[in-house]
């Protein structure tokens, strides 16, 4: 991790080379959203301050009868599918992996961008990327009118949330898939068969993050770069979102976009443990989920 506290000049960071990320879709994947929100479809954002007690309900993941998507969890209570034909590391335990983000502190260097498409193999002719980062307007909460195509990092008169994929405990996106080719861990990471998907694109519809991307294209990463640990190949007509990097985060390492990031704005660990860092933020914290409303129930929380 880099000690330099200049934000400015953290935010100097440039993509991975031959990364052509789209600015663009960036864009559209917002746009989607807001249309949704413009709509009145789905509320912007939830500012719903997590108690303690709250928080840990949220935790257990257990579908509610006639609350939320509960309706969705009942038609199909077997989230973890056993059997499963892709050979990711075991759990290491009984961990159930959350993420608290800093937004206070993020600076919005895309450190954690441009990380996450080296480790995890991500195309860079795909034009998109695990990890986005919003930026807004310093004191208003308006995700509608958030930029993500912004050229200058660290602006004192503005504020950056970092997206992603939830992991969420109640996943739509599972919910969505018909053939099964997407299903949540029992540590919590929801993952994607890239053999049994067979790119109908409901997941992506059906997750309300918009965290999920399809591969148009044969992804490109230079051979010097290609990461071995990642369990699985990404190939062209699949969907494929972020894993809380799983090849790592199952070994004992956090995820790449913790170590990253420059001003420790992310905290990854085991919400299971009562003494781990997301643990003890999410009691002692006002903490805050994206679309709450949707009843998700995501395992990023947001504090700052
Ligand atoms: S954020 Fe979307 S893709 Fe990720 S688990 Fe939730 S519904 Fe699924
Ligand atoms: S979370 Fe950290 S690495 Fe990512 S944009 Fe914010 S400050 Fe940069």
């Amino acid at each position: 991790m880099s000690h330099d506290s200049n934000p400015r000049r953290l935010a100097e960071q440039p993509l991975p080379e031959g990364c052509t990320v789209s600015r663009r879709r960036f864009l559209e994947g917002i746009g989607s959203a807001a249309g949704l929100l413009a709509a009145g479809t789905v509320p912007a954002i939830a500012t719903v301050a997590a108690t303690a007690a709250n928080a840990s309900e949220s935790v257990s993941g257990e579908p509610e009868p006639g609350g939320g998507i509960g309706y969705l969890a009942e038609a199909n209570q077997s989230v973890n599918y056993p059997g499963k034909p892709v050979h990711y590391a075991e759990p290491a335990g009984d961990q159930k992996w959350g993420m608290v983000i800093d937004v206070k502190a993020c600076i919005g260097c895309r450190r954690c961008v441009y990380a996450c498409v080296k480790e995890n193999n991500i195309g860079r002719n795909a034009g998109f990327t695990y990890i986005q980062v919003l930026e807004m307007e310093l004191g208003k909460v308006d995700v509608e009118h958030g930029v993500l195509d912004y050229e200058e990092a660290g602006r004192p008169d503005k504020w950056y949330m970092p997206v992603q994929c939830m992991q969420c405990a109640k996943p739509t996106c599972v919910y969505g898939c018909p053939v099964i080719a997407t299903w949540k861990e029992p540590d919590g990471i929801v993952v994607i068969d890239y053999e049994k998907c067979i790119a109908c694109r409901n997941c992506m519809v059906t997750c309300p993050y918009d965290a999920r991307h399809f591969n148009w294209v044969e992804p490109e990463v230079p051979k010097a770069e290609v990461n071995p640990k990642v369990p699985l190949e990404e190939k062209a007509g699949v969907v494929e979102k972020c894993t809380f990097c799983i090849q790592r985060t199952r070994n004992g390492q956090t995820t790449v976009c913790t170590e990253a990031c420059p001003v420790g704005a992310r905290k990854f660990g085991d919400l299971n443990d009562p003494e781990s860092e997301v643990s003890i933020l999410l009691k002692t914290r006002r903490v805050w989920r994206l679309k709450e409303e949707f009843g998700t129930e995501p395992m990023i929380w947001y504090v700052g």
